[in-house]
């Protein structure tokens, strides 16, 4: 049986006369590995932004499991048990790799004193971490002269320290080499296989196809289509929505 646990209802969002988003109903399926796809301008950063809580929806409901999270500050959203990354990735350049992580649970500046403390029990995780997704022999680098893939890496880190049930990436394959994308797609693999949920935000169809249990796209700012990989590629409104046709 499919269980829901992040969902939306009727969520809508208007920046003047655009309607960004529009009347949209998501059930994201826990568990699993959820894609939001869909052209551009079809609304889907405003509707992640919606459900993460950095801006508010005009209308609509946005639950987790029972409780009611719309419009609910980001903090609190993410102590409910929803992590996120950004597109452009959000890291502290001239910190370490190591600082960044911790940075994601604690003020900066103490980031920095914890780790130059070495013994707490959240610095062993950060560097847990850190090997988790590749990249400890980077822990002393600032975090300017990690690639953008590694940066990725690093904020995905980040996210994992606050150890959310359901993770949000926004582009996680965007601008990063295919190497990279190759690891960060494993690593998504081997992290929902321990149990956690994804939702996923991502123009490369390759790996939204090969990656996702559950596609969901959106047009004009709502869902047209919702379904596995398979189905989701043959429904004649997807075509239309990529193909203007
Ligand atoms: P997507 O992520 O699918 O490309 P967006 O959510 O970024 O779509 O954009 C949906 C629509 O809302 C677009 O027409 C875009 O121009 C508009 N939009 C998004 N953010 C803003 C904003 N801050 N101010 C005005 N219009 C916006």
């Amino acid at each position: 049986m499919t269980r829901i646990g992040l969902a939306a209802t009727g969520l809508s969002k208007a920046f003047g006369g655009v309607r960004a988003v529009d009347d949209a109903t998501v059930e994201f399926h826990h568990g699993k590995i959820n894609a939001l796809i869909g052209p551009n301008g079809s609304g889907k950063t405003t509707f992640f932004n919606c459900v993460t809580g950095m801006i508010k929806p005009d209308s609509g409901r946005v639950t987790y499991y029972d409780a009611d999270i719309t419009g609910k500050a980001p903090h609190r959203i993410a102590r409910a048990g929803v992590g996120r990354s950004f597109q452009l990735c959000r890291i502290f350049p001239r910190m370490t790799a190591l600082e960044n992580v911790l940075a994601a649970v604690r003020p900066p500046s103490r980031a920095r004193l914890l780790a130059s403390a070495h013994h707490r029990g959240d610095v062993a995780r950060a560097r847990e971490l850190l090997s988790r997704v590749g990249i400890e022999h980077l822990e002393s680098s600032e975090a300017r002269a990690l690639s953008y893939g590694q940066q990725k890496l690093l904020e995905l880190a980040g996210v994992l320290m606050a150890d959310p049930d359901t993770i949000m990436l926004d582009e996680p394959a965007g601008g990063v080499n295919p190497a990279l994308i190759e690891r960060i797609a494993a690593l998504v693999r081997s992290l929902n296989a321990e149990g956690k949920t994804f939702i996923v935000v991502e123009h490369n169809m390759e790996l939204v196809m090969s990656l996702s249990d559950h596609v969901i796209v959106f047009d004009r700012g709502t869902q047209i289509s919702a379904g596995p990989p398979s189905v989701v590629q043959q429904d004649p409104r997807v075509l239309e929505a990529y193909l203007g046709i």
